[in-house]
């Protein structure tokens, strides 16, 4: 089995290359992958694998049935979103949208599970039970397109026992694949601060409320969330990244708007820091004369790598490559929409080497260079469709 994947893999690999220059030439933005979605009904339909499309507005979900198809369920995911980026590659398979771009390596995602869709259908005599194929709308964009594909039943009727997710990963060489087990990625939600008060002549101070002031004091109060608040052995991060307010040299500003984002690896800490937040602002900008309206979507909940799942998909991994060629990967403060998914069921998200062998680190992620060495398709394909037909819980 594991050789005829390996065979079968690289027997498609022009195929691969060709659908993931496609998507790459076709890039769409989240929530509006409508001719993704179609290329990707449009292979599954013409090798025979059965379909419900749309989900979520945009998302497909598949199914294939091996032997004793109730014996085991798996899901696989992928993604399907570009960002908004001009691409900068001179390449001949670069992006034809001005302005968007597979920067993040959802195109790469997509080919490797509909790679594996093939190689599965064509083995499909030869793995028990069934593998259930996401392809999501919407993971770069709130609310995140995995929670619309699980509140749109994607993970119910089959339920999966377990659920595997990839991800581009240029910190690695092509031909190897990182995983980590526990929490591996942080939450992130978006902070929204507005801070008023009575502006005027900047001669005149006492005679307003000033607004830069007590936006400045607050950018600094806050900081005291995490260096106070949190506890030391918890990853968290706050960042106020926007401060906008005035327009001249002379006039005290009656609105400042700041905005930034919040990341934690606790969920309990997660929302006690969203009070502690809220709090802060309130009260420096009332200590101030000043008012203060804060908002705080919640956004992507903390992604968490389940033991079992992990342990079993790593060793299927040290089994497709070699143990020298699977890595341990650090955690990231970065978010995945992955993550929901994770709230749900077992899940199991690991990291796909894309950089060329000898060149060192590749462009990363949501750059306007990014770009992979295409041999990581092969290897792509084939593990997912490994890790199909063999991983449990
Ligand atoms: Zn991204
Ligand atoms: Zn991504």
């Amino acid at each position: 089995m594991l050789a005829k994947i390996k065979t079968l893999a690289k027997d498609i690999f022009p195929q691969l290359q060709a659908m993931r220059h496609h998507l790459h030439q076709h890039p769409e933005l989240s929530f509006q992958e409508h001719q993704t979605m179609a290329f990707v009904a449009e292979k599954l339909r013409s090798w025979g694998i059965a379909f419900r499309a749309p989900v979520a507005g945009t998302g497909v979900v598949g199914i294939i049935e091996g032997k004793d198809p109730g014996s085991r369920i798996v899901a696989l995911r992928a993604d399907m979103d570009a960002l908004p980026i001009q691409e900068a590659n001179q390449v001949p398979y670069a992006s034809q949208h001005p302005g968007v771009m597979h920067a993040c390596g959802h195109d790469v995602h997509t080919t490797c599970l509909l790679g594996a869709a093939y190689i599965l259908q064509q083995l499909r005599e030869e793995w028990h039970g069934t593998v259930k194929l996401i392809f999501q709308p919407g993971e770069e964009k709130h609310p995140g397109g995995a929670s619309l594909m699980i509140r749109d039943g994607a993970l119910e009727n089959p339920r999966p026992s377990c659920i595997i997710g990839m991800h581009v990963h240029p910190e690695l060489p092509v031909g190897y694949l990182g995983f980590r087990t526990g929490i591996s990625m942080a939450s992130a939600d978006e902070i929204y601060i507005t801070i008023k008060g009575k502006g005027g002549h900047a001669a005149s101070p006492h005679l307003t409320t000033d607004t830069i002031l007590a936006a400045s004091q607050v950018v600094v109060a806050l900081q005291q969330v995490i260096s106070r608040n949190k506890n030391p052995f918890s990853p968290s991060v706050l960042s106020i990244c926007a401060f906008n307010g005035g327009y001249t040299t002379n006039v005290i500003p009656t609105e400042v708007k700041l905005l930034g984002t919040f990341r934690a690896m606790d969920e309990t800490w997660r929302f006690q820091a969203h009070e502690r937040i809220r709090q802060t602002i309130y009260h420096v900008a009332e200590a101030m004369g000043a008012e203060a309206e804060v908002e705080i979507p919640v956004g992507y909940p903390c992604l968490i790598n389940d033991e079992q799942v992990t342990h079993a998909a790593r060793a299927l991994a040290e089994q497709y490559l070699d143990a020298e060629h699977v890595k341990d990967v650090d955690p990231r403060m970065g978010a995945e929409d992955f993550a929901f998914y994770s709230q749900v069921i077992p899940a199991c998200f690991f990291r796909l080497g894309v950089a060329s062998p000898g060149k060192g680190e590749g462009p990363t992620v949501h750059t306007p260079q990014f770009d992979i060495d295409e041999q990581a398709l092969e290897i792509g394909a084939g593990i997912m469709a490994w890790l199909g037909a063999r991983v449990t819980r």
